[in-house]
């Protein structure tokens, strides 16, 4: 389905406001900064290209930048998705329910997108990435512990907690939308999608781009690694964890409950052997705890704009 001129702009500013809500002006989020910060949001159309960036103006005033192009390719994904057979054996098939998972899925998409770049700032990646310029020190690199890998899996992991942080406030709501009722069963089957959602969404990328294994961490790896540091973030996040009972009460339950879907996905929807998976499991494990270290090794704690820890 295409989208049609005057969709085009409706959903501009629907995505505008969301990025204003989370950067500027949502209650409480200038009282987490430091000091005050000022986040320009546009959408354009960047050369055709499907991108997303964050540009640091001076201190405490950021860009972030989406392409039209970028949010065309999030809205194809949705709909390919709620239209997959594959995918909809998660769930009751109804064109009411397929337009609903289509829609969500989308905004969605964007949630993370635009929460990705947001995590890029408030985690002082781009003032780290400033200094690191002055001091003549290379970001980017091949290794599969670069600093540029290392900042983009915290920005993963900082964007998919606050990603489902809200998706856990509105929850019963968009199960109810999707399912047309709301029983525990439904819930569940709801949570499963946007998992396997996300997990989509890497995977997507993975396949249609050489461009961004360059400078991102292999999917695998980035998958894994988020969802471990996700599942510490989600166990401190009590939010969450009321909205969502059955993901667990402490992290461990929290990363198995994670790790039972992403299995699930990598079976079922990517045909993947057992062996295989717990290989890669394995690597994963050993690449998140050097991330972790490599984490605390750049010193980022002294870059952040934000007070506290903060999902
Ligand atoms: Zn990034």
């Amino acid at each position: 389905m295409e989208l049609e001129y005057e969709d085009y702009i409706v959903v501009f500013d629907e995505v505008k406001n969301m990025a204003y809500q989370y950067f500027n002006y949502h209650s409480d989020i200038q009282s987490h900064y430091k000091f005050p910060v000022n986040i320009e949001f546009s959408i354009d159309d960047l050369e055709h290209q499907s991108i997303a960036l964050s540009n640091r103006k001076s201190e405490g005033n950021y860009l972030v930048k989406i392409s039209a192009g970028m949010l065309k390719e999030l809205w194809f994904l949705a709909n390919k998705l709620s239209k997959d057979t594959n995918f909809l054996s998660l769930v009751k098939t109804s064109e009411n329910s397929q337009k609903a998972i289509r829609n969500y899925l989308f905004y969605f998409y964007v949630d993370l997108i635009i929460c990705h770049e947001w995590s890029h700032i408030f985690c002082g990646h781009l003032d780290f990435i400033e200094d690191c310029f002055l001091k003549g020190v290379k970001i980017l690199s091949d290794d599969e512990f670069g600093i540029n890998k290392i900042l983009e899996l915290e920005a993963d992991s900082k964007a998919v907690t606050l990603v489902l942080a809200r998706l856990a406030e509105n929850y019963n709501n968009i199960s109810s939308d999707i399912y047309g009722t709301k029983t525990s069963h439904s819930l569940e089957r709801t949570w499963e999608i946007f998992v396997y959602s996300t997990l989509s969404l890497f995977d997507y990328w993975e396949s249609k781009s050489n461009k961004i294994s360059e400078s991102h961490p292999p999917i695998p790896y980035r998958v894994f690694t988020s969802i471990m540091f996700v599942s510490g973030e989600v166990s401190d996040n009590q939010g969450i964890r009321n909205q969502l009972p059955f993901i667990g009460r402490n992290e461990d339950e929290i990363n198995a409950s994670f790790m039972k879907i992403l299995i699930k996905f990598y079976i079922e929807y990517k045909n993947q052997d057992i062996e295989n998976i717990s290989t890669e499991l394995v690597k994963a494990f050993k690449h998140c705890s050097k991330i972790g270290k490599g984490i605390e090794e750049l010193n980022l704690n002294d870059y952040r704009l934000i007070k506290a820890k903060w999902t």
